[in-house]
């Protein structure tokens, strides 16, 4: 069996030694006698498992002791409504919108009170991020939320955008844990798991304890974050699979990477590679201000559309998969995260030169 390099937007790689690891468990966990996926979330084995993946999560981000953190279900989407939900408390918010994810997130507000685009780079097909600072935002908005990291575009928030005192929110889903973040700057952080620190479903919710315990009225109990975190994520019964699989990886980062600066550093290094092969091509270039880059994820066009196609036919062809662009950017983009090996991007651009030569 030959292993891809899935350049997918998500959900993507995992650490092979991750994978290998929960395979050797898959049938009897710690001497338990049974699988992760079979046991009682109450149970005090389970209990080691969620408590050491919070700890794990908490250590490598710094987060500090009064922010809560939680493990719920239903994605990053999710959070859309859960955000408006519990902290819309006077009716209104401000959105920067960067992007689809943003604009999802901006729209889903716009259900529940005042959401306002402060600023907006759809002007420019989101190929930047626009200035965030005091002045465009409404003093007396409930928050301010912004997409960290747009998966689509592939841009970021290369510097931390200044809202003055609006408490700040971030979706994280496509950056988080791929280098670190000052977490007292944020109100609270939220990532859908599976770009970088799980599977699917999963998504980890940082919200700081002054913001919890305000949801509006009519909120649906599992869209409260009070609930779950007076009950340690455990309301109803955890994706317990997907959280055991979010620790194997966050220990691998921790020790098997030796940490979130080795991991960024690992980032810059692979991205670094990549951007330097498009600026220097004659084919492929990138299509995002240099300033606004994502480490993460890496669209790239040729500027003739056929030709794209059969580039990314041929790369599909040779074991490089999910390159093509997302159907509303068309183009290719390649999504470079944390698990992805170096020598896969290596091979990529060995790959993408002798396609340049040969076409
Ligand atoms: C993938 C992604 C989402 C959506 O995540 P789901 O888990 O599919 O709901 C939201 N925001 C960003 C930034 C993403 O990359």
């Amino acid at each position: 069996m030959a292993r891809v390099y899935n350049f997918s937007a998500g959900p993507s790689m995992m650490p092979e030694s991750v994978l290998n690891k929960a395979a050797s468990e898959m049938l009897d966990y710690a001497g338990s006698g049974q699988s992760v996926m079979e046991m009682s979330h109450r149970s005090k084995i389970y209990g080691t498992i969620i408590e050491g993946c919070e700890a794990v999560l908490r250590e490598l981000l710094a987060v500090p002791d009064n922010y809560k953190v939680m493990f719920l279900q239903g994605g990053a989407s999710t959070q859309f409504a859960m955000v408006p939900l519990n902290f819309m408390n006077t009716g209104k918010a401000d959105y920067i919108v960067t992007g689809q994810w943003a604009k999802k997130a901006y729209q889903e507000a716009a259900k529940y009170g005042d959401a306002k685009a402060a600023a907006s780079s759809a002007d420019q097909t989101f190929t930047y991020i626009p200035k965030v600072t005091p002045d465009i935002i409404r003093p007396d908005a409930d928050y301010v939320h912004v997409c960290y990291n747009n998966t689509i575009y592939g841009t970021h928030y290369n510097t931390l955008p200044d809202v003055g005192n609006v408490p700040l929110i971030a979706d994280m889903s496509s950056c988080i844990m791929s280098e670190k973040v000052d977490v007292t700057k944020f109100a609270a952080i939220y990532a859908g798991a599976q770009k970088n620190i799980g599977p699917a479903g999963l998504v980890v919710a940082i919200v700081r304890e002054d913001m919890i315990g305000n949801a509006r009225e009519g909120t649906p109990t599992m869209l409260d974050y009070k609930i779950h975190a007076e009950n340690g994520s455990m309301y109803n019964t955890p994706p317990a699979y997907s959280i055991y699989i979010c620790k194997l990886i966050l220990e691998w980062i921790r020790d098997e990477i030796g940490g979130l600066d080795k991991m960024n550093e690992l980032n810059k290094y692979k991205s670094g590679m990549f951007y330097d092969y498009l600026d220097s091509s004659k084919m492929f270039r990138g299509t995002v201000v240099k300033e606004d880059r994502s480490l993460m994820n890496i669209p790239f066009v040729t500027g003739d559309e056929e030709l794209d196609k059969k580039f990314v036919k041929a790369a599909e062809a040779a074991g490089f998969v999910n390159l093509k662009g997302h159907r509303t950017v068309g183009g290719m983009r390649a999504s470079i995260y944390n698990a992805m090996p170096v020598e896969g991007v290596e091979k990529l651009i060995d790959f993408m030169k002798d396609f340049e030569k040969n076409n």
